[in-house]
């Protein structure tokens, strides 16, 4: 059976989560650089949710989005929760390294946009040292400040890419991406958020233990105490889920 979409296995704070596993997800990107078109991903965890909860312009992105990974697994344990369908975690952090995989065989030309000056270098030299013949198309740190748009397009587009990833966290990457990745002429986008620090070595990431228990946001809050406010998300998340309360405030 030829699908045109992926399906939906979860619908949480009005937003699609898709029901794919990580090989599927590979699966899409491929039809799409074949196909051409502009197509978004956004790697979706609970902060994702609550912040799109409360900004209408991100939650509109998100339903736009051509696919929303199931990042987190607060993501899996709200969707066991409400019956809703999702196999595995799918981790922007893991989909990159799998990205540059599939794109030294297959020839694409992969853009990194955005970290910190010198990070989306590293992150691809890194790669491109594991995955002979990953071909980098460009490399920039730029800024998602609005007056920088017009020349990051100009360059992602004159680079001729095929995928772009871009790691100005969330929402700010995802609402670039909603914006701008048509005019790159990228046939694909993700927003990616510290993935490049991981891969730079900049941020360290959770060994895989711990990421198999589900702690990985217990990792990076004792890595990155500063993230203390932000991960004040995941037990108001929790709690929304548990009591069937997340509809947006603004949705009647
Ligand atoms: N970042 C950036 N410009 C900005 C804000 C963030 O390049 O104006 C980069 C930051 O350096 C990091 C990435 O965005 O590499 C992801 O940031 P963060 O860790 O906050 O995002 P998350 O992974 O939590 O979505």
């Amino acid at each position: 059976m030829i699908t045109h979409a992926p399906p939906v296995g979860l619908t949480l704070m009005d937003v699609p989560i898709h029901d794919v596993t990580m090989e599927e997800t590979v699966g899409w990107i491929t039809r799409w650089i074949a196909g051409g078109g502009a197509h978004q991903i956004a790697t979706v965890n609970p902060e994702f949710l609550i912040r799109a909860r409360e900004q209408g312009d991100f939650r509109a992105v998100l339903h736009q989005a051509a696919l929303c990974i199931p990042d987190g697994i607060g993501i899996l344990w709200a969707a066991r929760l409400r019956s809703g369908h999702l196999r595995e975690r799918v981790a922007g952090s893991d989909l990159v390294p799998r990205i540059a995989r599939e794109a030294s065989d297959r020839g694409w030309r992969v853009f990194f946009l955005g970290a910190a000056p010198g990070v989306a270098e590293k992150a691809a030299s890194v790669l491109a040292a594991r995955y002979t013949g990953l071909q980098v198309a460009g490399c920039y740190a730029g800024s998602p400040a609005l007056e920088d748009e017009e020349a990051i397009v100009r360059r992602v587009r004159s680079a001729h890419t095929d995928l772009l990833l871009v790691a100005y966290g969330a929402p700010r990457q995802d609402l670039w991406l909603a914006r701008n990745l048509e005019r790159t002429q990228a046939a694909v986008g993700v927003g990616v958020g510290g993935s490049f620090d991981f891969l730079a070595g900049v941020s360290r990431r959770a060994p895989r233990g711990v990421q198999r228990l589900g702690l990985e946001w217990l990792y990076r809050l004792i890595q990155e105490p500063w993230r203390w406010r932000r991960q004040l998300a995941l037990p108001w998340f929790a709690w929304l889920v548990l009591l069937r309360r997340d509809a947006p405030p603004d949705s009647g």
